[in-house]
């Protein structure tokens, strides 16, 4: 309960009660002074003014004083009582304190007095109202009061005001059950790592998806334990990216284990808040995509079915599209002749769509294979110039020098190239020259290769995206950009499987440069 004291809380002076043998002051702190003797004036005159200036010290207090007979009748009441209860003391002295509880709660309130009241203190914090009969929350201690002899005589109670304290923990309650809510309810999974990768929260939707319940991952390093393990490295690979990269967000698709053995396609995003004060965790955020890579899977299926049903008959309709334009020519039907080679662009065209997505389709089922042969990047960025430059009116320049080969598949690197060039021509129409420029880092243990153009360029918020399949940057307003999305996709892909990288630097209007680096 609260607030009460008894105790009739009047000095000598007031209540009259001098009768010439003995004298008991109570002040509020339960101070006695006894007299065995009539006071003289001095002593008289002595205890008035300590009792003025305890008065004056209560006055001022902030803290709700409230003391009360034994019967709980109030007998003193401050000002701090005022502020905290919205009571005057002349309202309030003579009155029970059943006017400051509420209704509900006068049961627990008179156990709690009884309580007091045999001797035990009540130290907490209580529920009163106010005289708007709002609600008000103070910490209060309660205490009895006992004369020189050690009889009760009344309850002291003082409390201060504590209510915005309670109602900014109640929201902040209030905010946490729904955030909890919300994480335990949602679709994905999310689980808190720390630095070595060890689960400190697992949400309960986690186990939903996989199975495990959270005390069996909590507090283990499972990250590589539940990846198929042809994703381990991927999976690797993302775990340096978010420790290595604080605040961003990294994404990856990989196969995880599910506690009855089978495996879900899962979208993870890891984001390394470790350096957050009072987070200092790694959040990752899990989505089952078994449904959707499913459908990918039956569509790159379909693709490179029929990617590879159209390569034959293109091959062989190329064949003799050239075998009667050289008909032609020898026989002067120049006109037929230049018709038919430009159905054999197209036909060429086509063939490297073809190629493409059958290049496409063995990526995505990791089938792709790379030769491992000395390369001389010098020649081979020259032979890729020569075989564009007659096609295009910009200067094709290349400067640097690699300043010796290096090890892996010259063919996928020269297509490489190809798409990089092809895409500065292409993105560039207003500019006249793309400069390649090669370089071998001093140590002599990198190559990088920057193809640069003078463009459109490409905004920040697409960068991150450029290397997904069938991704574009583009806008409405540059749809005249023909084109898929893949040259890029295959170009990182393939850089990839050298143990290369591949990045951008671009604004959008002025230009960009794709970079790709191989170790050599
Ligand atoms: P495509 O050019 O066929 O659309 P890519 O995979 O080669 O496919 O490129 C993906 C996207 O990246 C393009 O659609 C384009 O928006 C952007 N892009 C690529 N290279 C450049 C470049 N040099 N300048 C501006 N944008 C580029």
């Amino acid at each position: 309960m609260n607030i009460s004291h008894t105790t009739s809380f009047q000095s000598p002076a007031q209540n009259g009660e001098d009768n010439g043998h003995s004298v008991i002051t109570q002040t509020l702190h339960g101070l006695v002074i006894s007299s065995d003797r009539t006071p003289d004036m001095a002593d008289r005159k002595q205890v008035e003014e300590q009792l003025q200036f305890q008065a004056a010290i209560l006055r001022y207090v902030t803290d709700s004083v409230i003391v009360t007979d034994l019967l709980g009748t109030i007998t003193y009441w401050n000002e701090g009582a005022s502020a905290v209860f919205g009571y005057t003391a002349t309202e309030m002295i003579g009155k029970t304190l059943a006017l400051l509880s509420f209704e509900r709660d006068m049961d627990q309130n008179v156990d709690d007095f009884k309580r007091i009241q045999a001797g035990d203190d009540y130290i907490g914090e209580w529920q009163g109202r106010r005289k708007d009969g709002t609600t008000v929350w103070v910490d209060v201690k309660t205490t009895i009061l006992h004369d020189t002899q050690g009889t009760a005589i009344g309850l002291i109670g003082i409390s201060k005001d504590i209510t915005a304290r309670r109602e900014a923990e109640e929201r902040l309650r209030q905010s946490e059950k729904h955030f909890r809510a919300l994480v335990e309810n949602m679709d994905g999974g999310i689980t808190l790592t720390d630095a070595n990768g060890i689960m400190t929260y697992v949400s309960p939707s986690t186990t939903r998806m996989e199975g495990f319940l959270p005390e069996e991952l909590m507090g283990h390093r499972v990250f590589t334990r539940m990846v198929y393990p042809a994703d381990q490295e991927a999976t690797a690979r993302l775990w340096a990216r978010v420790i290595e990269e604080p605040g961003k967000s990294h994404t990856l698709e990989y196969r995880s284990k599910c506690k009855n053995g089978s495996f879900l396609w899962i979208e993870v995003v890891g984001h390394n808040l470790l350096h957050e004060p009072g987070i200092e965790a790694i959040v990752w955020n899990y989505r089952d995509v078994s449904e959707r890579k499913q459908l990918e899977q039956r569509k790159d299926h379909f693709i490179s079915m029929v990617s590879h049903e159209l390569k034959t008959p293109l091959t062989v309709l190329s064949a003799y599209t050239q075998l009667l334009r050289e008909r032609c020519v020898s026989e002067g039907r120049t006109d037929t002749a230049l018709h038919l080679s430009k159905m054999n662009d197209q036909i060429t065209n086509l063939t490297k769509l073809v190629v493409d997505m059958l290049d496409i389709s063995k990526m995505q089922a990791g089938q792709i294979e790379m030769a491992r042969e000395a390369v001389d990047m010098d020649t081979l960025a020259h032979e890729v110039v020569e075989s564009l430059q007659p096609t295009t009116s910009h200067h094709l320049l290349i400067e640097g020098e690699a300043r010796g080969t290096i090890t892996g598949d010259r063919e996928r690197l020269g297509q490489v190239m190809m798409i990089l060039l092809d895409n500065a021509i292409k993105y560039s129409p207003q500019a006249d020259t793309v400069v390649v420029r090669i370089a071998r880092a001093r140590e002599g243990d990198t190559l990088t290769v920057a193809v640069q153009d003078c463009g459109i360029g490409i905004g920040q918020e697409h960068q991150g995206r450029l290397f997904e399949r069938f991704y574009r940057a583009l806008s409405k307003k540059d749809k005249t950009y023909p084109g898929l999305g893949i040259g890029l996709y295959i170009a990182h892909e393939i850089i990839q499987h050298h143990g290369g990288k591949m990045w951008v630097e671009s604004n959008e209007g002025s230009g960009s440069i794709f970079f790709f680096s191989l170790p050599a």
